[in-house]
């Protein structure tokens, strides 16, 4: 039998909601109710963007009027509700990506890109761990930077980047193929153009793995036949709000 797949996302998922979990991935209403998502299309064009613009040998090799005809070239309106709003978000996109350039221009790092937004699996036993790192970088030392971008977040601080779920499975998933680099994990926010780095132990990171392997067992002996919803703030913006009011009687909160 094949083994559970869980990623950041999934799991996170869980952590908000758990009847948001079931109706996602363990019914067909998670496909037939999917929603365009703005913010995560915008996210992911400019991924798409920085990876070229590091595939191609950063602003060493790309001048900025390339560089901008590029992400011009490769933006998709997949996943904006209209073309007027897919448009809007490019300019800001554009903005971003200018300020990004800039900044690799004025501060070049010494590190050098190991690689960019590459699925990594772990069998972890019970189940396989996946996730996919926007960026990799080797410093000279030889410690190994998980670089996460984040294009919707004005402010980062480093109690957010040690709580970054996301960013501990990434360091699980790195540290089966790198074991005995240190390991620093960061949280680039583009829109305030800044990144904020912390090295991650390997005392921290098995303490994660023992949580991780704990949440999955949880999940996975959850009894879902008992789904008792009750109204979070996540609800006003749940796809699933529907379901959730007509098939498990979701109370709404008073003030609505
Ligand atoms: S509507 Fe609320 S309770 Fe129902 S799945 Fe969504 S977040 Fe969870």
């Amino acid at each position: 039998m094949r083994k559970p797949i869980f990623s950041p996302t999934k799991l996170t998922t869980y952590l908000t909601c758990r009847v948001k979990y079931h109706w996602a991935y363990m019914t067909p209403y998670g496909k037939w109710l999917r929603r365009p998502n703005p913010a995560f299309a915008f996210g992911s064009n400019l991924h798409r963007a920085l990876e070229y613009f590091h595939n191609m040998g950063g602003a060493d090799r790309l001048s900025p009027e390339a560089f901008r005809a590029v992400v011009e070239q490769l933006w998709s309106h997949a996943g904006f509700e209209t073309a007027q709003q897919s448009e809007a978000f490019k300019q800001t996109g554009l903005e971003l990506v200018q300020q990004y350039y800039d900044a690799q221009v004025q501060e070049p790092s010494a590190a050098v890109v190991l690689f960019t937004e590459r699925t990594l699996r772990r069998d972890m036993g019970r189940y396989v761990l996946m996730g996919r790192i926007d960026r990799v970088d080797e410093h000279p030392d030889g410690t190994l930077e998980i670089i996460d971008y984040k294009s919707g977040r004005a402010e980062v601080t480093e109690e957010q980047v040690r709580n970054d779920l996301a960013l501990h499975c990434y360091a699980l998933l790195l540290h089966e193929h790198y074991p005995d680099r240190p390991l620093w994990i960061a949280i680039y926010a583009l829109r305030p153009n800044k990144k904020v780095a912390v090295p991650i132990e390997t005392a921290t990171l098995t303490e994660f793995h023992e949580l991780l392997n704990r949440l999955v067992a949880q999940i996975l002996d959850d009894d879902w036949a008992v789904l008792n919803p009750e109204w979070i703030p996540e609800c006003a913006e749940c796809e699933f709000l529907e379901l959730c009011l007509r098939r498990l009687g979701l109370k709404l909160p008073n003030r609505l």
